[in-house]
């Protein structure tokens, strides 16, 4: 269990938490499917329940994974909450420029995407960084 510990208190899941919690979710949930196999074969999961939305993150290797893989989904196809622009967490770009709603429900187009800019978002360590910080 003390494998579980450490993936637990890491750097990427302690950014993940602090993420899900800034963004609004009212429940974080994590977990695993299947029992008596080692960590990396559990199956973890990783849900945050919003109004009107859950948005999940499943099938990881380790309660960290599941959670960084969430903080990602997340923050993609959402707009920065400082300066407007659409998140971006590559240096091609964001990658909410094919899809017609954000993660809130808002509807969106690629002509208000390409007006918005994008602001490339990078965990640091314990945090997640906004670009136009
Ligand atoms: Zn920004």
């Amino acid at each position: 269990m003390a494998e579980i510990a450490d993936d637990i208190f890491s750097d990427a899941a302690h950014a993940a938490v602090e993420l899900i919690g800034r963004s609004g979710a009212r429940k974080l949930e994590i977990g695993f499917l299947h029992e008596n196999v080692p960590m990396e074969e559990a199956g973890w999961y990783a849900h945050a329940q919003y109004r009107g939305a859950r948005i999940t993150a499943e099938d990881h290797t380790s309660p960290a994974a599941a959670l960084e893989a969430l903080a990602r989904r997340i923050l993609t196809g959402g707009r920065c909450t400082h300066c407007g622009g659409l998140v971006a967490l590559t240096d091609r770009g964001a990658l909410a420029y094919a899809t017609s709603t954000l993660a809130d429900g808002t509807p969106w187009n690629v002509e208000q995407a390409r007006e918005a800019g994008q602001c490339r978002w990078r965990r640091a360590g314990r945090t997640w960084k906004r670009g136009c910080e």
